[in-house]
């Protein structure tokens, strides 16, 4: 069975599509204002809109040709052009002044039309348009892929392919307009295609403004509010189920950090805990799992790593944080650590049964007289390094 469409039907939904496009980012922008570029999006598609009503008045002979020619011409690239700006904020989250340059396409066209009144050739005018919303489309697809390295969010695939599907269905037309014979499809079956790819590039625009929302709250959930490092939460979610063999786990807890909080404040224990954590994210490698589990406690997982190497990696963040020069008031803030750590081998079952072993080591670090390394070993004999001789307390 075929449909037949003919064009006076498909223009309806045509300017319904952008209506319906233009209150979709109208709500997501009252919804989720803090992302850019809505409501540039929403005047863009209205503009589209008015575009493909008043081109529909002049087709009815309702208005004189030169009139809805050239106002449909004008406004339809320019709802373009509002919508390559809207959607580049939408998906860089930036503002760039230079972005207005794209108005300069319409207003070109439209002095142009002034000039030379090419718009009254429908050949002219739809090549024209046609040439201009290829442009705009394919630009904003590339700027979805594009920004892709700084926000990696899975819509940005599809989304930037219904854009390119609009660019094409717009590339085809001025194909067909040029070489008829090429003519990949009728432009009655164009405009059907393009009203689908606009309520995908809404509903994908949607989908965008919701997994960014989602990645944000992920984050918020992960990360510790102080030092902005990963959270409890996070670290045991990035420790495999099983099969610890090859990695080590530590575990860190600040020196007698009580009394840091009764001498110079609890300002000035949060100044040493944000300190602390800035010291040890910037010694570690990209693999290695950081995170603050509570209070002036923190773990650290080391992937692929054996326990000579482990005991050398924590010996020297313990020396970092040893050595840093923390002032409050004018005073210099003491910081040590002590750190249990334990190289996972073959049997153990479980990361409480890794944590369990690391928590006993730093017990023994503390027995010790902190500010030292101790590595896990099986009952009865423990491991000491480095006791410095610049201890606290
Ligand atoms: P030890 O060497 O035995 O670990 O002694 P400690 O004083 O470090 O241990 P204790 O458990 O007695 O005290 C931990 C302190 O850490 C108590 C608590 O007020 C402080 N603390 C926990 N979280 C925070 C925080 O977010 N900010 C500040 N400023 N202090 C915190
Ligand atoms: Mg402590
Ligand atoms: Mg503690």
């Amino acid at each position: 069975m075929t449909a037949q469409l003919d064009l006076a039907t498909v223009l309806l939904p045509h300017k319904s599509s952008f209506l319906v496009g233009a209150l979709c980012f109208l709500y997501l922008r009252w919804q989720s204002p803090r992302n850019e570029g809505l409501g540039i999006l929403a005047i863009g598609f209205l503009f589209l809109a008015l575009a493909s009503t008043l081109a529909g008045y002049g087709e009815q002979k309702l208005l004189p040709a030169f009139l809805w020619t050239l106002s449909s011409f004008t406004l339809g690239l320019t709802g373009y052009a509002l919508f390559w700006i809207g959607l580049s904020r939408l998906s860089g989250q930036r503002r760039q002044r230079t972005d207005w340059l794209a108005l300069a396409i319409p207003l070109t066209g439209a002095v142009v039309g002034l000039i030379t009144h090419f718009h009254v050739v429908n050949y002219a005018r739809a090549t024209a348009f046609n040439t201009g919303a290829f442009l705009f489309l394919a630009a904003s697809a590339f700027k979805v892929v594009w920004d892709r390295r700084d926000e990696p969010l899975p819509v940005r695939a599809i989304f930037a392919a219904s854009l390119a599907v609009g660019a094409a269905l717009c590339l085809a037309v001025v194909v067909g307009l040029l070489k008829p014979a090429f003519l990949p499809v009728t432009t009655t079956y164009a405009f059907f295609l393009l009203i689908i790819s606009h309520f995908a590039i809404a509903l994908f625009a949607l989908v965008l403004v919701k997994e960014r929302a989602e990645a944000a709250l992920r984050r918020t959930a992960d990360t510790d509010m102080l030092t902005g490092v990963g959270n409890r939460r996070w670290f045991l979610s990035q420790l495999p189920r099983y099969g610890f063999e090859g990695d080590a786990l530590a575990v860190m807890d600040l020196d007698f950090f009580k009394r840091i909080n009764d001498r110079f404040g609890h300002q000035a224990g949060d100044k040493a805990l944000i300190a602390f954590a800035e010291t040890v994210r910037a010694n570690l490698r990209s693999t290695d799992c950081f995170a603050r589990l509570g209070g002036e406690e923190f773990g650290l997982y080391l992937p692929k790593t054996n326990e000579v190497q482990a005991k050398a990696i924590v010996e020297r963040l313990r020396l970092a944080i040893e050595q840093l020069d923390i002032r409050f008031d004018g005073h210099r803030v003491a910081l040590s650590v002590s750190i249990g750590v334990v190289a996972g081998r073959r049997g153990e079952r479980s990361s409480e049964e890794l944590f369990s072993m690391a928590d006993a080591a730093l017990y023994q670090a503390k027995d010790a007289g902190r500010n030292c390394v101790v590595a896990y070993a099986s009952p009865p004999a423990s491991f000491a390094t480095n006791i410095s001789s610049a201890r606290t307390g």
